[in-house]
């Protein structure tokens, strides 16, 4: 089932994600239904908190139309954690779900290691670069209530203040529609 995004300016966008103690029903169907909202608007990751859950889970999935290099890249994600980050940076265009239209450069590391728990309950460490390496890191921002545009550089916000105003002014009418 498609779920309802939450949009940039809905205060549970900000909301600090907790630990999923246990992969029960709610978290298999949790993760279907993102998969399934995520495809429909063509994004290649999403955070729980953006459908409204605060629980530490992230999915990805990177089809041809986005990087044929990364194409069929699929992950969801359980209590993911970095445990290495290069000091590599590297700078590229960012879009958000959350954020509609809008896209800004930002810095992030160009490596990562990271460990999660998969739909199974094992537990896994996986190496990042890149692309998914800019992804995975994006989506675990989402979980400390951290979007893309509070890393953008302070003479590129600016640039932003207005688009930012309109989509909140924007995310409440929609949110109170619901
Ligand atoms: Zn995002």
């Amino acid at each position: 089932m498609k779920r309802r995004l939450i949009w940039y300016g809905e205060d549970i966008l900000r909301a600090i994600s907790e630990d999923i103690k246990e992969i029960d029903d709610d978290i298999k169907i949790l993760i279907d239904d993102m998969f399934e909202t995520m495809r429909e608007v063509h994004g290649i990751g999403l955070a729980a908190i953006q459908v409204g859950i605060a629980k530490r889970l992230i999915i990805v999935e990177v089809t041809s139309d986005y990087s044929d290099d990364n194409k069929g890249y699929k992950f969801a994600m359980i209590n993911p954690k970095i445990i290495e980050k290069s000091p590599d940076m590297m700078i590229g265009e960012e879009g958000c779900l959350s954020l509609p239209e809008i896209r800004e450069d930002v810095s992030r590391s160009q490596y990562i290691k990271i460990s999660y728990t998969d739909i199974d309950g094992k537990e896994n460490i996986i190496e990042a670069y890149d692309l998914i390496a800019r992804i995975i890191q994006h989506e675990m921002d989402h979980l400390d209530g951290i979007v893309f545009v509070d890393r953008v550089e302070e003479h590129h916000r600016r640039r932003m203040k207005k688009d930012l105003r309109d989509l909140k002014r924007e995310s409440k009418k929609r949110a109170a529609r619901h």
